[in-house]
């Protein structure tokens, strides 16, 4: 194995949003950074892929946070090129759209008089006669909502996305992800929209890079080249040399194989958090091995296709609750940014199967894939089979750490044993095993960066608010 002449004041693991955040406040600091992805593009799971021309990102990525100090960075990288875009985002349930965020009257209206009656005569029989325990995701759910417009709005989507029952899903899983929605809150926040105080703002405009969420990426990481940085792509980081409580250096392998150690002072790291402290060597203690073990993600399987079509809907994604298609949301490129699609008589379309690693879905071949995405659409009624052009599949690992409450624990433990590791810190969606979108995971970069630079932030506690995502308490 070689060994690197050059030490860095700073490596960093992973060229994602965390990563890349991180060593760009490093390097504009003065620092000597180095970035590590086994990757051969810049970006992490916010990475645009380029196919014939059309512009796909894995799973489509709005830009929109509450942080003043993410919004400056992304506005100053991008400048103009960073567009505004009208949110128009629906729920295919049943042959019928309704809008998300949910409008109670398009709801109402949408399911039809009997519809409407039976969701109201749900909604009194559950108030008169509610689950007395509420253990799982159902009894949740239907406890605020009556069970008709549960069955409507919540129980296909999240069995798709999980994978599991609701029944069997932890009621502490939804009331920490949608704590604070209610019947009530909603009809509220309807009729009153901006004065309604306790709920916050539904949001209707969000920014969408010119040519994809990837160009974000691709321009932070340019101007940390620019300030002295290192980015190597496709290098593996596989072995993390520690001694008496401080890593020392890293094991990295290139695409031909061939091993090199670095070594810094300061290590931030953004990999699968499970991947991270099973790479430490000597070895951590079984406890810790085993809660690591216990750590559970979903994975993403995109299909991407082409159609011979102007725009087939004006949705920047639908999210598709119907059972008769295994497809869980559909993203149109176009419709976040025109300039990703080179010819306006076609259009580009991303479908979003989710699934375990290794599982059925997950071994399908790209041929039996595309097949589905294809039916998908047709069955749907948004896309002609006949009108299919061409497409290819991603699969993506890891895409969404299961936060069902047994996880809190595990992660306790991995952080009593990383506490004291003094120069290593987790950063990141995946780093953090926590469901962190953009913003998070660069907040975490940009705090941890700023923890070497003299500073004492806890990490940890960035997006522990519970809120739910699309709202904010004013
Ligand atoms: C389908 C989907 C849709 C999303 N939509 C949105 C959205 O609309 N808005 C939003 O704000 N957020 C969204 N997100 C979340 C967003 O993608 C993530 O928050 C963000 O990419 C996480 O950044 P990160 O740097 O922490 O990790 P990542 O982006 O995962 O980057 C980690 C990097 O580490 C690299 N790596 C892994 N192992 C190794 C190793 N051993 N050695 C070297 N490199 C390694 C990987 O190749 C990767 O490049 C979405 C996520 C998904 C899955």
């Amino acid at each position: 194995m070689a060994e690197s002449n050059s030490k860095f004041d700073v490596i960093v693991f992973g060229a994602g949003p965390a990563g890349l955040a991180a060593a760009l406040k490093l390097s504009e600091a003065g620092k000597k950074v180095a970035i590590f992805d086994k990757d051969n593009q810049i970006g992490g799971i916010s990475k645009t892929i380029g196919y014939k021309g059309f512009l796909f990102d894995l799973g489509p990525h709005r830009f929109y946070t509450k942080s003043d100090e993410v919004n400056r960075l992304w506005k100053e990288i991008l400048a103009d090129d960073f567009l505004p875009v009208n949110r128009l985002t629906r729920i295919y349930y049943k042959n019928k759209f309704f809008f998300y965020p949910l409008k109670p009257a398009n709801a109402f209206f949408g399911l039809g008089f009997f519809g409407s009656l039976h969701i109201i005569a749900s909604y009194i029989w559950i108030r008169l006669f509610p689950y007395k325990e509420e253990k799982n995701y159902e009894q949740w759910v239907t406890n605020r909502f009556g069970k008709k417009l549960y069955r409507t709005f919540f129980k296909t989507y999240n069995e798709k996305l999980w994978g599991i029952p609701c029944t069997e899903m932890e009621a502490s899983w939804v009331a920490q992800r949608i704590k604070g929605l209610s019947m009530t809150s909603a009809v509220k926040n309807a009729l009153f929209p901006s004065k309604s105080g306790g709920v916050k703002t539904l949001i209707d405009q969000f920014h969408y890079p010119k040519y994809g969420s990837g160009m974000m990426y691709e321009k932070i990481a340019e101007k940390a080249k620019n300030n002295g940085a290192d980015i190597f792509l496709e290098t593996e980081v596989t072995k993390i040399n520690s001694h008496e409580n401080k890593i020392r250096s890293i094991t990295v392998k290139n695409k031909n194989g061939e091993e090199t150690e670095f070594f810094a002072d300061h290590f931030l790291s953004s990999i699968p958090l499970t991947h991270l402290v099973k790479r430490v060597s000597p070895s951590a203690d079984s406890e810790t091995l085993s809660a690591t073990e216990k750590l559970k993600f979903r994975s993403t399987i995109m299909v991407n296709l082409i159609y011979n079509s102007k725009n087939p809907f004006p949705d920047n994604w639908i999210y598709v609750h119907s059972a008769e298609a295994k497809t869980g949301r559909i993203g149109s490129p176009k419709n976040m940014s025109p300039f990703t699609s080179p010819d306006e008589n076609q259009t580009p379309l991303s479908l979003e199967y989710w699934c375990n690693e290794n599982d059925g879905t997950w071994k399908m071949s790209d041929e039996e894939l595309l097949k589905q995405g294809i039916q998908d659409l047709d069955v749907l009624n948004l896309a002609k089979k006949k009108d299919f052009i061409d497409g290819f599949v991603v699969r993506i690992p890891k895409t969404y750490p299961v936060q069902d409450g047994t996880e809190i624990k595990n992660i306790e433990i991995i952080r009593n044993y990383l506490d004291k590791i003094e120069n290593l810190q987790p950063i990141g969606r995946y780093g953090m095993f926590k469901y962190n979108n953009m913003d998070h995971s660069i907040l975490t970069g940009l705090y941890a960066a700023e923890n070497i630079l003299g500073k004492t932030h806890d990490i940890w506690e960035v997006n522990a608010d519970e809120e739910y995502q699309e709202e904010k308490k004013r």
